[in-house]
């Protein structure tokens, strides 16, 4: 039986490889703003920090992403 120190632990170890639209490896900073790896979208994460501040984790925050994502071809799984 795993304490719930080791679950909290590893678990956040699994998210924060994981980016959301190609599956390769993501720093937590990003996964935090909800998005995608610095090889899917290069831009510089500020930019998105002060959006998520606007518009917190809604759909139109993700429909921006997307639409970055599919300007730059990077498009994979990401979804509003
Ligand atoms: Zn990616």
């Amino acid at each position: 039986m795993y304490s719930v120190e080791w679950v909290i632990k590893n678990m956040k170890a699994i998210f924060m490889e994981i980016c959301p639209n190609c599956g390769n490896e993501i720093s937590d900073e990003r996964l935090l703003l909800g998005l995608p790896c610095d090889k899917c979208l290069k831009n510089n994460i500020e930019k998105y920090l002060m959006l998520r501040k606007k518009l917190d984790m809604s759909i139109k925050y993700r429909r921006i992403l997307v639409k970055e994502l599919s300007k730059n071809e990077r498009l994979i799984n990401y979804r509003s």
